[in-house]
């Protein structure tokens, strides 16, 4: 029997290419968004082990919906705004997505993205709206006319990365921030602010849109980048009344985040670690950032210079999916730029990610893709 599938299963099909088949066979993979696994500091092992010992039993029960009282305080400790009453933790910040989604979105609402977007966000939106409205992101910024053309017609949600934006790397300035949200107050939306790059600046930022707005905002993190993927640990910073509306909607999504994972996080913002986990990583993506940026300016090819994170975004001048092949050819992946668009646009952009290579391979990466640019140019 064959078992069938519902409508809702399209927005799944995301057709991401199989990253992890690509960096097979000695293939330098800039295509991925992984985190480098010695970014994850020793001090996890014996903060875990001790938990165990500590808690006993207790660390295996069923959690709060809500998250652990004394993470939710430390969260906003480290953050700096919210009430430990307003966060929810959740099972990475992608659960994140899906819960706001579930609990913000009716079926005639429209979310915008800005276009290109985060890619594995879609499906939370497409499952749970009516519509996904692309807003147009170039260099210069957010295409706010088209912003403002969609807000009249009807906007419940706009999802951004002000920070160090998913793909592009960007930074929103202030005045941007501002301009999006007198938008968000005229047409009344919401703007759902996610945010798992900022500590990995290497400049400094403006504020996060949520000091900026208020109740504006819903703010959206995670750990995955600053200690551990594998913690499974992000968290929405809200109103306390929302956050009790997501905390609702979680108990009947996966309970809790597991207590176990959530004292590990506790106890590792507790002892100061952050400051030593986040500048470490933030030096070791800057070297390999910075190694690929010299290669790419030694060639010639015009970028936006990142500021920190993992990514490089860039106009190829061909079409990179064609491009991908060629490259895998001669020995290196990365993502090409129609993933990440909900206009199908973006087909001669591409990705490159410094998150999964060494600071040699990043530099021999990019001349990889330049001879691969140049062999389909030819
Ligand atoms: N948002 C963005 C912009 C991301 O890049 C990622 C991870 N690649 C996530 C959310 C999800 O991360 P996690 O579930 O590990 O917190």
């Amino acid at each position: 029997m064959r078992v069938k599938l519902s409508e809702r299963y399209a927005h799944f099909d995301t057709k991401v290419p199989d990253i992890l088949s690509w960096a097979r066979g000695g293939v330098i993979n800039m295509a991925g968004g992984i985190p480098d696994p010695s970014t994850i500091l020793p001090e996890i092992v014996d903060i875990a082990m001790e938990v165990v010992k500590q808690r006993g039993a207790s660390a295996f029960q069923y959690g709060d919906s809500q998250g652990l009282p004394e993470l939710r305080e430390e969260i906003v400790r480290l953050k700096g705004f919210g009430d430990p009453s307003g966060v929810v933790v959740t099972v990475g910040s992608q659960e994140g997505l899906d819960l706001i989604g579930k609990t913000f979105l009716g079926s005639h609402d429209a979310v915008a993205v800005e276009d290109p977007t985060y890619f594995v966000a879609l499906p939370a939106f497409k499952t749970y709206a009516s519509r996904v409205v692309p807003i147009p992101l170039t260099e210069e910024g957010l295409d706010l006319d088209g912003l403002e053309a969609a807000a009249r017609v009807g906007l419940r949600l706009l999802y951004l990365m002000p920070s160090l934006q998913n793909p592009t790397g960007r930074v929103m300035s202030l005045e941007e921030r501002k301009a999006v949200l007198e938008l968000a107050e005229r047409y009344d939306f919401q703007v759902v602010e996610d945010d798992p790059y900022s500590p990995l600046a290497v400049s400094e930022l403006p504020p996060s849109m949520a000091r900026l707005g208020g109740d504006r905002v819903i703010h959206l993190s995670t750990f995955s980048k600053t200690i551990a993927p594998g913690l499974r640990i992000g968290f929405i910073i809200t109103t306390n009344e929302a956050a009790s509306a997501l905390a609702n909607v979680k108990s009947a999504t996966t309970i809790s985040t597991p207590p176990i994972t959530q004292l590990i996080a506790a106890e590792f913002l507790r002892r100061g670690l952050m400051v030593k986990s986040v500048e470490r990583a933030r030096r070791l993506y800057w070297e390999k950032l910075a190694a690929a940026s010299e290669a790419l300016k030694a060639s010639g090819v015009s970028f936006q210079e990142p500021v920190g994170g993992f990514f490089i975004w860039l106009n190829a001048g061909v079409d990179t999916e064609e491009l991908l092949r060629a490259a895998l050819r001669l020995g290196v992946a990365f993502m090409p730029g129609r993933f990440f668009s909900v206009s199908g646009g973006f087909t001669t952009w591409l990705r490159m990610s410094v998150s999964q290579t060494t600071v040699g391979e990043a530099r021999r990466g990019v001349k990889l893709l330049i001879e691969a640019i140049e062999s389909i140019k030819k």
